[in-house]
C-alpha cells in the first residue's frame, strides 16, 4: 500500500480517551480525524467532524466511511455485525479479525491456546445457565472469576465465585450472554507489552510495563517493569506471535500474569496471558511522554503504512490515573516537577471513572529492555 499522505483523513469508532489521544497525535502528523461515537459531546469530539449515531446504524456507518480514507477504533466493544460492509469496503486497520478475536474472552482464549500460550485455566459456561459448571472438571480450583465473554471493561462484567456453588448466582447477578469462569490466579506481577505491528509487517515493542490495579481498574503503570530478562524476552515473542498470526495492523497491549512457579526453563517464574487489546492501552500512556514516539503516533503510523518509529525510552516513569474526583487536584498535579498531565475533558467526574492521568519521569536507571533493575520504590510522584 502506497502510504496515507498527510492531509488524509483517519475514521476513528469510539469517543473515549483513547481516541482523543489518537486525533491529537493525527493532527501532528497532518491528518484530518472524523470521529464516530454515540455520546453527544465525548472526549475525542476534538476532531474536525463528530458522527453521532449508533454503532448499528450501518447507513451512518456508511456515511462516514464515505468522508476518511482509513478507518481505526479505539474500543473492542463493537457491534462486528453491522461493521462487516465497512471493514470490506473501507481500509479499515487493525483487522476485524483482531477486535473479533480480542473483544470474545473465550474466543480470545481458545485462540491463544491453539498459538500454545497459556492463560488461566478456563472454562466456557454455556446457554444451560441453572446446572452451570455441573461439568467443570475436579482439577479446576477455587476461588474463581466468572466473566461475561463479551463488553467488560474496567473489571465490569466480572464476579468472584468462591466454590462451585457460587458459579449459578454469579451468572444470574452478571445477566444475560455468554460467560466463562477462569481460576483466580495468585500472580507476583501483572505486566503488559505495548508493541506495532507496521503494515509491511514490521514489529517494534515497548519495554515491558508494570501494572497496579485496584477493584479491576488500572491504577498505575511503571517502567521498567520489575522482571527479569528472560521474562521480558518471553513477553515480547509472545505479543510477536499474537500480532504476527492476527496479521494485526496497529498497536495492540497485551497484559500478562507473572506467577512463581519453574514452568519456565529459565526459572524467572511461570507467565500466562491475561488479555489481549487490539488497540492502543492505558498502560501504554506514558510511552507519549517518556519515548521518542507515543504509542498513539505509533498506531497512525502502522495503520498509515509508514516506517514504524523506534520506541527509544528516554526515561523512567510512574503513570497514575486519575480516576473521579482526583481529577479535583489538578492544580497540585500540575505545580510537581517532572511530571506531565493530561486531562480528557470528561464530565461528570463519577467515581471510578477514568478522568486523566499523569506521568511522573526519574533519570534512566536501565537502557536496555525490560531491564531487571530500577526499582522506583520510594519515589514519590
Ligand atoms: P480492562 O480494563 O483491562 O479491559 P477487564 O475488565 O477486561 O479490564 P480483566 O483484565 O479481565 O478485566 O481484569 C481486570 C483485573 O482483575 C486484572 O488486571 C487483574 O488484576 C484482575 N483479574 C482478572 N482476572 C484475574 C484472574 N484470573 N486471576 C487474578 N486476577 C485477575
Ligand atoms: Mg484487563
Amino acid at each position: 500500500m502506497t502510504p496515507l499522505a498527510p492531509g488524509a483523513k483517519i475514521g476513528i469508532l469510539g469517543g473515549g480517551q483513547l481516541g482523543r489521544m489518537i486525533a491529537l497525535a493525527a493532527a501532528r502528523l497532518g491528518f484530518g480525524v472524523h470521529v464516530f461515537a454515540p455520546e453527544e459531546a465525548p472526549p475525542a469530539a476534538i476532531a474536525a467532524k463528530h458522527y453521532r449515531a449508533s454503532y448499528q446504524d450501518e447507513a451512518a456507518l456508511k456515511r462516514f466511511a464515505e468522508g476518511v480514507d482509513l478507518i481505526t477504533y479505539e474500543m473492542e466493544h463493537l457491534p462486528t455485525d453491522s461493521l462487516r460492509d465497512l471493514a470490506e469496503s473501507a481500509l479499515f486497520r487493525p483487522s476485524l479479525r483482531s477486535l473479533e478475536t480480542a473483544r470474545h474472552r473465550l474466543r480470545e482464549k481458545e485462540f491463544l491456546s491453539a498459538l500454545g500460550i497459556p492463560t488461566a485455566p478456563f472454562f466456557a459456561l454455556g446457554a444451560g445457565r441453572l446446572d452451570a459448571g455441573r461439568d467443570i472438571p475436579r482439577s479446576f480450583r477455587f476461588p474463581a472469576i466468572v466473566k461475561n465473554c463479551l463488553g467488560g471493561y474496567d473489571g465490569r462484567g466480572q464476579r468472584v465465585a468462591r466454590d462451585r456453588g457460587e458459579i449459578v448466582g454469579a451468572l444470574s447477578d452478571l445477566g444475560e450472554g455468554e460467560a466463562l469462569i477462569e481460576e483466580r490466579v495468585s500472580f507476583r506481577r501483572e505486566i503488559s507489552v505495548l508493541a506495532a505491528r507496521g503494515a509491511d509487517g514490521d514489529f517494534r515493542a515497548y519495554d515491558v510495563v508494570e501494572n497496579c490495579h485496584r477493584d479491576g481498574i488500572l491504577r498505575e503503570s511503571r517502567v521498567p517493569a520489575r522482571i527479569g530478562l528472560a521474562v521480558a524476552a518471553r513477553a515480547k515473542r509472545w505479543t510477536r506471535r499474537i500480532a504476527e498470526t492476527l496479521d494485526h495492523i496497529g498497536v495492540l497491549g497485551v497484559e500478562f500474569f507473572l506467577c512463581d512457579g519453574d514452568s519456565d526453563s529459565d526459572g524467572e517464574g511461570a507467565l500466562f496471558v491475561n488479555e489481549i487489546a487490539p488497540r492502543v492501552h492505558n498502560s501504554g500512556h506514558w510511552t507519549m511522554d517518556a519515548c521518542a514516539v507515543g504509542q498513539f503516533e505509533q498506531h497512525l503510523r502502522a495503520i498509515a503504512g509508514w516506517p514504524l518509529a523506534e520506541p527509544v525510552r528516554f526515561a523512567d516513569v510512574r503513570m497514575v490515573n486519575l480516576l473521579g474526583d482526583d481529577v479535583e487536584s489538578w492544580r497540585d498535579f500540575a505545580a510537581r516537577r517532572g511530571v506531565c498531565l493530561h486531562l480528557y475533558g470528561k464530565e461528570p467526574a463519577r467515581a471510578g471513572r477514568k478522568m486523566g492521568h499523569m506521568t511522573a519521569l526519574y533519570p534512566l536507571s536501565s537502557g536496555g529492555s525490560g531491564g531487571s533493575g530500577g526499582s522506583l520504590g520510594g519515589r514519590g510522584g
